[in-house]
């Protein structure tokens, strides 16, 4: 039988991103500024549907730079899914604040409307300044972080306007999300800032980096500004604490390139994710990964859900596929199962807990053929029997 490898996510590179990046060393335009950095700002940005856009090294250190414009800093916490990258925990903590983690919905594996509604009436209380504070800490709600986490922005419509009633700015987590459509509309207006990663494994990859997008200009500015040190006029002037997180111009270079063919890679993403669903959906073993009715999702992973009763268990599985030459992986073990944040404040888990153990990512580089995707398939049915 053929065994070639089969990757689980990875990047998708052609002519015009090596003729790109081979324009950055002619320039000389190899750093932190230059001409593609500016460009894959305005394009991400456009992609978003709003007017700004910030280039940085990761999307965690954009989540960190949009928090900590925002004012989040020690004795604070901020509203996130358990069920997320530690990016999103991670990048709370930077700030000095702590993550409260909430479940997920069933239904779009994003934070769940009803248990931020709940918590928030049923747990915070309003000090005498208004500032709303978990009862039993005593710490200030600064933001709520909800994550987007299979690419379909989370239930913006209910969760906004809760944010809003108790004055907390939202941040999104939409690492994955680049391309996404929130009932028809680009998704960077949503929320007071969203994030996107550009990491490896990502849609779109820069080699690492990420966005920062937002519809609001002082907000932006800001963030521009913090990421870049700071600074104030042309000589060694600083007006506040600020970061290193600027994207390099041959990263961008890439990123630019990779932007150039979202829509190829969307949907080659969506083709993977309905072939996967079509060979699954009677498998009596498995359930299928969630889409929402409020979005066009950007595919970013696939795979399936283990049901509760299956046999033969996930590591079994996993192990089946990788003597096949196929790599498939867990999906994200959540928050307050993590060392760093078993001892956060959090609400009850039922979703996440039942479901974290049960999903399988399957191969969905975009550049996955459709006989590397029948070989998974094929490997899949024989190790679920
Ligand atoms: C990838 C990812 C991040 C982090 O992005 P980096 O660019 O790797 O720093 C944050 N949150 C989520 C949900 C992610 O999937």
């Amino acid at each position: 039988m053929s065994s070639q490898s089969i990757p689980l996510a990875v990047p998708n590179i052609g002519a015009k991103e090596a003729e790109y990046v081979a324009r950055c060393f002619r320039d000389n335009w190899v750093s932190t500024v230059g001409p593609f950095v500016d460009r894959l700002e305005a394009e991400v940005a456009k992609i978003s549907g709003v007017p700004y856009g910030v280039a940085v090294a990761a999307g965690t250190m954009g989540l960190h730079a949009a928090l900590d414009a925002l004012g989040v800093g020690r004795g604070d916490l901020v509203i996130i899914p358990a069920y997320t990258f530690i990016a999103s925990a991670n990048a709370v903590s930077q700030t000095g604040a702590r993550p409260w983690l909430f479940d997920i919905a069933a239904d779009s594996w994003t934070l769940d409307p009803d248990a931020l509604e709940r918590a928030l009436a049923q747990d915070c209380t309003q000090d005498a300044e208004g500032v709303l504070r978990l009862k039993v800490t005593g710490e200030r709600i600064a933001a709520v972080m909800p994550v987007y986490t299979l690419g379909p922005p989370a239930d913006m419509d209910r969760i906004v306007p809760l944010a809003r009633r108790y004055g907390l700015p939202v941040v999104a987590d939409a690492a994955a999300a680049i391309g996404a459509k929130y009932k028809g509309k680009p998704i960077g207006a949503l929320a007071e800032v969203s994030v996107y990663s550009f990491n490896g494994n990502k849609t779109i990859t820069s080699g690492g980096g990420g966005m920062v997008v937002g519809p609001g200009a002082d907000l932006l500015k800001l963030i521009k500004h913090t990421t870049t040190t700071a600074r104030v006029g042309t000589d060694y002037d600083h007006d506040r604490i600020g970061f290193n997180y600027r994207m390099t111009n041959i990263e961008a270079a890439l990123g630019c390139a990779q932007a150039e063919r979202l829509s190829e890679f969307l949907a080659a993403k969506k083709r993977i994710r309905q072939t996967y669903n079509t060979a699954f959906a009677n498998h009596p073993r498995v359930t299928l990964f969630p889409d929402v009715s409020w979005a066009d999702s950007t595919y970013w992973f696939s795979g399936l859900v283990l049901r509760e009763d299956s046999e033969p268990c996930m590591g079994d599985i996993v192990q089946a596929l990788r003597d096949a030459n196929i790599i498939a992986r867990k999906f994200w073990k959540p928050m307050h199962l993590q060392a760093p944040y078993g001892e956060v404040p959090k609400c009850p888990m039922p979703v996440t807990d039942s479901l974290w153990r049960r999903v399988l990512t399957l191969p969905c580089s975009t550049s996955l053929s459709e006989s590397d995707q029948a070989r998974v398939i094929a490997a899949v049915m024989r190790a679920l029997t």
